[in-house]
């Protein structure tokens, strides 16, 4: 790690565990419920955790925490190893709950061996009454004097499916008056006849979160269990189901969610987006899942490198989108091919030049690396009707009736004539050239302050270019004073269904990354074909949505 960067306050005590020999190495994981696709936040999550191992001895495990069967599937668990490896980052074990299953049950029979445990036959709602609340104390459940002989009949029981959902629980006896309410009497098993996605229908009991989770990091020996602040009141139950079964000594440590402004990052709300067909899918390129930034163009480097400038904190904070764009728009101005395409064309008619030329053009002025091309010039171009104004005010650097302009990599032309219709539509911009202006080789002495991009039109790509923005109008779509989907932003995708490209974008397939100059940044759509080529755009090249 390099001398200059300061250390988080996790590595602070990761450095301070090996410099006392509390730990050689360390091993941490990264713990998704395989409920929904991974989404930036989590990028955050799976960037200090990897992160951590490679910084410091010890490696990553990826567990999926699958104790919940009627949310969970394959589906999901393949996207998201899809996803941190697309990130950068590989694991070590790939681990789950659910292959735990035995354990756990061994771990329950155990605590009611040594009288830390007992089944409950009271409903939820009697539970939940009998719990008390924060300031008042809870009362013991009528139950929970049962014998261990008892307890074990009829935790074998439930597991035996006798039981149907609900019907009883299996509760840690710990404290009904208890400071902390998650240390009542914490419920530890339930009963949930359900097909599950990797154990089938082998149990019909299913460990609670606060069961599985410390104990599946204990028998990985996870050394630092990273998790977010919502867990900061369960780590005490974390630390008694460790001590009370005697297992290896995790800790548990807490940072704040990242949450981002315009978006939604919680998998629920992102699951209601896809069934009420809002987006596309999963991996539709508004949506702030991994898989759909990737889609929309967005480099492993460029999430890496925002969840590296946001760090970690333990205080929620809603981070700027803007930021995310920005690291994005780095990254791309370094390997993106610059191209030409005409989005909205009226034709430029050149009157004293014939023939076609080829033009040797780079392809990206940042990175001489990425080499030359060659593009087509004739005396019919394209160029953006807004970059022509009959009447233009001052400080227009664009096309106007006598004036110069500069066509990219090509000729200073002057605006000759204006060609209109009968309801005063431009339909052709006349222009001459001047021959000895040509790029790289211009003696003309003449300079001018605009550029413009253009194709030519025998050569001309028609292609479908589709223009996303932020899935919400407002910052914080999930500030409770409405439902959320009532923010969605109608304008988050606008359709130009034939641009002009320049004829080498022919051959851009699926997940090429370009700038289309004076444009922004465009990715080639997975839909995209030979015959119809479609892009998305990643990015503008400035942000239009900064305030002032
Ligand atoms: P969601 O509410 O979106 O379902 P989750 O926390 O339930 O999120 P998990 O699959 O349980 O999702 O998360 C896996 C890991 O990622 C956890 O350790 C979790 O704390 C972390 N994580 C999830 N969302 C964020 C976020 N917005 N910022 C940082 N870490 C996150
Ligand atoms: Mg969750």
């Amino acid at each position: 790690m390099s001398e200059a960067k300061s250390l988080n306050f996790i590595e602070e005590i990761i450095e301070a565990d090996l410099q006392s020999g509390k730990h050689a190495s360390i091993v941490t994981r990264f713990p998704p419920e395989p409920n929904g696709y991974l989404h930036i936040g989590h990028a955050s999550s799976i960037c200090l955790n990897f992160g951590l191992t490679q910084t410091f001895p010890g490696y990553t495990n990826l567990r999926f925490d699958d104790t919940n069967p009627s949310t969970e599937d394959t589906e999901y668990v393949e996207s998201i190893k899809e996803d941190v490896r697309w990130l950068g980052f590989e694991w070590k074990n790939e681990r789950y709950a659910s292959d735990y299953f035995d354990q756990l049950y061994d771990f329950a029979l155990q605590l009611i061996q040594k009288g830390f445990a007992y089944v409950d036959d009271s409903t939820p709602e009697e539970i939940a009454a009998l719990k008390g609340t924060p300031t008042t104390p809870g009362t013991d459940s009528h139950y929970r004097h049962r014998t261990v002989q008892e307890n074990l009949d009829l935790f074998t029981r439930m597991r035996n499916g006798e039981f149907p959902d609900g019907a009883r629980t299996l509760r840690a006896r710990i404290d009904m008056q208890h400071i902390n309410m998650l240390m009542r009497d914490p419920i530890l098993y339930r009963i949930k006849h359900a097909h599950h996605h990797r154990t089938g229908n082998k149990w019909c009991i299913y460990p609670m979160y606060d069961f599985a989770h410390g104990q599946s990091d204990a028998i990985e020996q996870v050394t630092h269990s990273i998790c977010t602040m919502e867990f900061v009141p369960h780590r005490e139950l974390y630390d008694w189901l460790i001590n009370t079964l005697s297992l290896y000594p995790s800790r548990q440590y807490e940072f704040a969610r990242r949450n981002i402004n315009y978006t939604v990052t919680s998998k629920r709300k992102l699951l209601q987006l896809v069934q009420e067909r809002k987006v596309s899918g999963w991996d539709d390129p508004r949506m702030p899942t991994i898989s759909g930034l990737r889609r929309r163009g967005y480099t492993p480097k460029s999430i890496r490198a925002f969840c590296e400038r946001i760090g970690i904190a333990k205080r929620d904070n809603l981070v700027d989108v803007g930021l995310l764009e920005f690291c994005v728009r780095e990254d791309l101005n370094q390997i993106a091919l610059r191209r030409m395409v005409v989005f909205d064309p009226v034709k430029l008619v050149l009157t004293d030049y014939t023939g076609v030329e080829w033009l040797q053009t780079e392809n990206n002025p940042e990175d001489p690396s990425a080499g030359t091309r060659e593009i087509p010039f004739s005396n019919t171009l394209y160029i953006e009707r807004d970059d022509f104004m009959e009447q233009p005010p001052k400080k227009y650097f664009r096309l106007a009736p006598g004036q110069l302009v500069r066509l990219k990599s090509a000729y200073i032309v002057r605006c000759d004539e204006v060609i209109k219709d009968d309801q005063g539509v431009v339909q052709e911009i006349r222009c001459s050239h001047l021959p000895n202006s040509k790029s790289g080789a211009d003696t003309s002495g003449v300079h001018v302050k605009g550029t413009l991009h253009w194709v030519s039109v025998a050569h001309a790509l028609p292609v479908e270019v589709r223009l996303y923005d932020r899935l919400f109008s407002v910052e914080d779509p999930t500030d409770e004073t409405a439902d959320f989907m009532q923010y969605l932003n109608s304008q988050s995708l606008t359709t130009v269904p034939t641009a002009y490209a320049e004829p080498s974008l022919a051959s851009a397939t699926a997940q090429d990354r370009f700038q289309f100059i004076r444009k922004g940044y465009f990715v080639t759509d997975r839909d995209s074909t030979t015959q119809q080529l479609i892009f998305n755009r990643t990015v503008g090249l400035k942000d239009t949505w900064a305030k002032g």
